[in-house]
């Protein structure tokens, strides 16, 4: 559509629309009729539904719907030196991990490419907003990543190659999917991945991550060693500290062993509450407690910050509502907090 247009016109173009993520509509620098078209051809993916604010604006959550009137979510959290949006790959999750909101919902659909793509550079462009250079991108919203792996795949290189975002700088987060961890060794991004692990013996995780009894532990040990030897990125380990059922002195010690054989860093999450699932997160003095045996092992180990707990924004807890809540619960997005 661009044809017969002059060079700097297609630049603008570009600039606009994925360098800065702007609407058509707003490209003022472009003759009306051209703004008019672009938006026919490329409309957003995405309508801001609802958007939240925590941690004095430091992490914003956003409720996206799609054209079909699906809801997903995205997270964007600011950091001192680092600006991470945590972005979904599917509409609902079909992996049914009981203590997972998104989880409990159940599958939807998968997304796109241009839907996975479009949550990064609408947070770049808040980023921007805020002053601030969107740095790390994080697959680790609702839905699992490998099970809709072409798309991942073609959003990953988009970002890539046409954002700019070192692939060092995404992080696939996976509850598991072994064939889709060998399939990532074999590409060309070295990108780093992060394995939902939540116990680390096949009885306890056949029960918390019901993929287990297909992939279980010892393929998906294998599985992520071949990874590493092939990428040399680092492994790192989730596990959601679940009062009494993953938090013993067992599974500090099965664990350290694993992350150590793996050379993985643990990132600890005390289990945030969500509607279905009975038990609560392991209470902080004993989550401290949990990573220094594990550093007593000689395992690396940190306790992941919560963010935004109060807007169900915290890992697990996005769960997109149905359409009949949206309407009251958009809030007014906050001026930009000046940070340098
Ligand atoms: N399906 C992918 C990515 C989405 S889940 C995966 O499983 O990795 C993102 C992270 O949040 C995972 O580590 C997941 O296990 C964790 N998580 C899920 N529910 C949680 C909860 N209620 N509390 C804390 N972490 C949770």
């Amino acid at each position: 559509m661009l044809v017969g247009h002059p060079r700097y016109r297609v630049d603008q173009v570009w600039e606009g629309l994925y360098v800065q993520g702007k609407d058509p509509a707003e490209l003022t620098n472009l003759p009306k009729v051209l703004r008019g078209q672009l938006d026919e051809v490329a409309p957003a993916a995405l309508r801001v539904a609802a958007q939240q604010h925590a941690d004095r604006g430091d992490t914003i959550k956003t409720l996206w719907e799609l054209h079909d009137g699906r809801l997903i979510e995205s997270v964007l959290m600011h950091y001192p030196g680092r600006t991470t949006v945590c972005v979904s790959t599917q509409a609902g999750c079909a992996m049914a991990c009981g203590f997972c909101a998104t989880g409990q919902a159940g599958f939807e659909r998968h997304l796109s490419v241009g839907e996975i793509v479009e949550q990064v550079v609408r947070a770049r462009r808040s980023a921007a907003d805020s002053e601030r250079r969107l740095s790390n991108v994080v697959f680790m919203g609702m839905g699992e990543p490998l099970a809709n792996y072409d798309r991942l795949w073609g959003a990953i290189r988009r970002l890539h190659v046409d954002l700019g975002l070192s692939a060092r700088h995404l992080t696939v987060s996976t509850v598991g999917i072994v064939p889709g961890i060998r399939r990532m060794a074999t590409e060309p991004e070295p990108v780093n991945l992060a394995v939902s692990l939540h116990a680390a013996d096949d009885e306890l995780r056949d029960a918390l991550v019901p993929v287990n009894r297909r992939y279980p532990l010892r393929e998906l040990t294998a599985a992520c060693e071949d990874y590493l030897a092939a990428k040399g990125r680092r492994l790192s380990f989730e596990w959601a500290l679940i009062d009494g059922v993953n938090d013993r002195t067992i599974d500090a010690e099965r664990l350290a062993a694993l992350a150590r054989r793996l050379r993985a860093h643990v990132n600890l999450i005390p289990l945030n509450a969500t509607p279905g699932y009975p038990t609560t997160g392991t209470p902080p003095e004993r989550v401290a407690a949990f990573r220094d045996r594990l550093e007593d092992l000689g395992a690396n180990a940190t306790v992941r910050r919560n963010r935004g707990n109060d807007i169900d924004a915290a890992c697990g807890q996005l769960a997109a509502r149905p359409r009949t809540d949206l309407q009251p619960q958009v809030t007014e997005v906050q001026p930009p907090t000046r940070r340098l």
